[in-house]
């Protein structure tokens, strides 16, 4: 059984929590944050056919890697207490059930049965773009017809084709927009989500995104970390000056976001058509100078040398389609994430996918995430990424797993409350209507969700 082991059977969690009466376990105090909706009602799920714990099996505090990444921390039969949001005890339903205190409280506490299912973490998806208003479908159907990527962005589609209709919109229609994507996400098992901004391309129209996604997250009941990505493309007005481009991200959306407290993180698109290195090197300084944390779209379209990225500690560098195998050999022994997002390589019909496998076999941390966006992967679903790691990047269902929940936790430094369940961390967990994780990745596009639950709340 896993608890907390500070006070004897409940967990001391940050005193400027919000106190529940309910949470007096054990005869001491248990302080915990209150959902969003409210106070949480205690939830006990019972008959646990399979609970996927995502526990290290080996106490490694750090990203999952190698052979860490198919340790799953299955417990059969099993049981989760979660109050106030947060996560008591996890185990077989004898361990985990045992304590006096449920006894006490039972009229107080949800009770689900999940026979016959399989629970998981809430899935992390630690790369989207929901901050735009359209769908892109003249784009998709010249695709179809057979214009490429940068075809169809040279005649004014891509990302430039979504700039306008942001720049329009007013800060609630963006943020409706967001919150859609956020309950899309949910209901296909996501409960953390990084949100991008990067469809404004003005200091106005990014600033406007980030509240946008910040508004958003607070009527969501899971997580959102936010990022900046005003180096997403050049926009039309700076096409021949795209160095006082650089300069506006520079010198005033990156200060401006990190003074209003908008993002966590700034990223930068660094390929052909988009940023340069050295732009990309310029753009993520100044975002270290000021205060932010850095990642990174790399090696999506054309190789770029990653020394000199990861010279600047990103949490995560995400696509990687073009990595050389000295690249991979620096990524493994970084700290960096390697996230890969083979929705967009689905969806633009690539045919070829980022090389997970010798990823994971040469050391390298790697995440997995939607990369959701109205150009080249237009999927809420974690599940479908899932099932493309398996079938197209050769990851296993429990490398795929891991890379989906705890190693995208890394990948937004949030590993410490979320990605796995395990005493104190949020109530994050997803029932699945199936008997065997493994099925997870089969069922292509068909949600076996049964209920989701984020931060204490129910959400489906
Ligand atoms: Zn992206």
């Amino acid at each position: 059984m896993m608890r907390g082991e500070n006070c004897g059977g409940c967990i001391m969690l940050e005193p400027s929590f919000t106190l529940l009466d309910s949470n007096k376990a054990c005869g001491k105090l248990l302080r915990t944050r209150a959902s969003k909706s409210g106070q949480s009602t205690p939830i006990l799920l019972v008959n646990i056919g399979q609970l996927v714990t995502l526990r290290s099996g080996s106490g490694n505090s750090g990203p999952r890697r190698g052979r860490e990444l198919r340790e799953l921390g299955i417990v059969e039969h099993g049981a989760v207490l979660c109050v106030g949001g947060k996560i008591v005890s996890v185990g077989t339903m004898k361990e985990a059930t045992r304590d006096s205190w449920i006894k006490k409280h039972s009229n107080k506490i949800r009770e689900i049965d999940c026979s016959h299912k399989v629970v998981l973490p809430g899935f992390v998806d630690s790369h989207t773009h929901p901050a735009f208003i359209s769908p892109r479908l003249t784009d998709f159907e010249k695709r179809i017809a057979g214009a490429s990527y940068e075809e169809i962005a040279a005649a004014g589609g891509g990302i430039r084709s979504s700039i306008d209709s942001v720049r329009r919109a007013g800060k609630s229609a963006l943020t409706e927009k967001v919150l859609d994507a956020l309950n899309a996400v949910a209901s296909h098992g996501t409960t953390t989500v990084e949100a991008k901004s990067g469809y404004g391309l003005s200091l106005d129209a990014e600033l406007k995104s980030l509240q946008a996604i910040q508004v958003a997250s607070k009527q969501w009941p899971g997580t959102v970390v936010s990022t900046l990505l005003g180096a997403h493309v050049v926009p039309p007005e700076y096409q021949d000056n795209r160095r006082e481009y650089v300069s506006l991200v520079c010198e005033e959306m990156i200060p401006q976001t990190a003074k209003r407290k908008l993002a966590q993180f700034v990223d930068v698109f660094c390929d052909r058509g988009a940023f340069s290195e050295e732009d990309s090197l310029k753009i993520l300084g100044a975002a270290r100078q000021n205060g932010l944390q850095v990642r990174a779209h790399i090696s999506q379209l054309t190789r770029t040398p990653l020394e000199r990225v990861l010279s600047l500690n990103p949490l995560s560098i995400d696509h990687l389609d073009h990595v050389s195998d000295s690249d991979i050999a620096l990524l493994a022994r970084s700290n960096t994430m390697a996230t890969l997002v083979p929705g967009a390589n689905y969806f633009l019909g690539l045919g070829d996918y980022p090389p997970a496998r010798k990823l994971i076999d040469a050391g390298a941390a790697v995440a997995l995430a939607t990369d959701y966006n109205p150009g080249s992967s237009p999927t809420p679903s974690m599940p479908f990424v899932l099932s493309l790691a398996c079938t197209q990047m050769k990851m296993s269902p429990a490398e795929a797993i891991t890379a989906a929940t705890i190693n995208g936790a890394f990948a937004l430094g949030l590993a410490q409350n979320k990605g796995s369940l395990e005493p104190g961390k949020d109530a994050d967990m997803v029932i699945f209507d199936v008997e065997d994780y493994r099925e997870l990745p089969y069922w292509i596009a068909s949600s076996r969700i049964d209920t989701v639950i984020a931060n204490g709340t129910i959400i489906e």
